[in-house]
């Protein structure tokens, strides 16, 4: 079978290989679709904790070829030829985080495709209690959405969210697009901001009630703080969920937090932000990390599948696993304009 191993810094290589033995308490996937993201996007170019080489691939939709539940409890569960997503978290189970029940943030965590090899190989040997069983009619190549929707679903988790309050989303790439499908889904009312006209479009249609365009000048301008205004009687959004990653952003988030509010920090850069000494007492605002999820995946999917047109619409590119290296340079082409690309493994049906 094949597998692409990222050997060095934008460097692949296609090996043919064994396929794995199956080993107690395990499966092997026929892997049909791999999503690609920004995380993916960091590995490839060696800019990334994990040491190379590496088989990359966490995000991923394939079918059982053959399973063995072990000696433990777990004696029933999906059959052969069962369409599954796979969860890429592992963790210790014996840690604080992981005793606390907080295991999204396991001391010693792991992840497929991220430190260890993953799922762009033809074959993948996983636990049995990282597959989910996709829910009924849903195509194979849509749920590999469900492992960035679970990502989504914790930012928003973790916020806490009430029916009937104003959230800002800050950032509208494809994990604050489906939180705002989520926030939405709970009588939340989003406003979105991004630089970008087309993804403002995309989240207006994924449930935004309210969204402004950011730019070179003032942000928000007085026209969009009108616009806020008139949305948030509490003198702001009461939950803001920070997706860019960019430090002038999480600094916009505390700045435009209402009194009281709640800010998740979801999206991750190696850089440091400014915090306002006097906003974060001011306003006693509270500030929480989203990082990876708590067993999301399921969750997610049943979202996803309910809206599955909404959902294609962020699957913008695809590529067959001879093109990794094409679809690598394609994410780094801000001309493309690339939310979702999915590899269609040769297993997996493109359309
Ligand atoms: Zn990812
Ligand atoms: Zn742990």
């Amino acid at each position: 079978m094949l597998r692409a191993h990222t050997v060095s810094r934008r460097s692949i290589e296609f090996r043919e290989e064994d396929v794995p033995h199956l080993t107690p308490g395990h499966a092997l996937v026929r892997v049909h679709h791999v999503a690609l993201c920004g995380t993916d996007l960091h590995i490839w170019d060696d800019d990334y904790p994990s040491e190379l080489p590496l088989v990359q691939g966490h995000e991923f939709v394939g079918r059982i070829e053959a399973i063995d539940f072990g000696t433990g409890d777990g004696t029933a569960g999906p059959e052969i030829g069962t369409a599954v997503a796979v969860s890429p978290m592992v963790y210790c189970n014996e840690c604080g985080p992981c005793k606390a029940g907080r295991f999204n943030v396991c001391e010693s965590i792991s992840c497929l495709g991220c430190y260890e090899d993953g799922a762009l190989a033809e074959v993948v040997r996983v636990p049995v209690d990282k597959l989910h069983v996709l829910p009924e009619s849903m195509p194979p190549r849509l749920a590999t959405l469900g492992e960035p929707g679970s990502i989504a679903m914790q930012a928003v988790n973790r916020g806490t969210p009430e029916a009937g309050e104003t959230a800002l989303v800050l950032g509208c790439g494809p994990i604050g697009l489906l939180a705002i499908l989520f926030l939405s889904e709970r009588g939340v009312k989003v406003i979105a901001s991004d630089l970008s006209a087309s993804r403002l479009e995309l989240a207006r249609a994924f449930g935004a009630v309210a969204t402004l365009q950011a730019g070179s000048g003032p942000f928000p301008s007085q026209e969009q703080q009108q616009q806020i205004d008139a949305l948030c009687p509490l003198s702001g959004p009461t939950l803001v969920i920070e997706a860019t990653g960019v430090p002038a952003s999480f600094e916009n988030a505390v700045r435009l937090a209402a009194p009281t509010a709640r800010i998740v920090q979801v999206g991750i850069s190696t850089h440091t932000a400014a915090l306002s000494m006097r906003d974060v007492p001011f306003k006693e605002l509270d500030i929480r990390g989203s990082r990876n999820s708590l067993n999301l995946i399921p969750a997610a999917l049943e979202v996803l599948n309910r809206h599955q047109d909404l959902a294609y619409q962020l699957i913008t590119h695809g590529f067959e696993l001879e093109q990794l290296d094409e679809a690598f340079r394609t994410m780094l082409d801000p001309a493309q304009d690339v939310g979702k690309i999915v590899i269609d493994m040769p297993a997996g049906n493109p359309a």
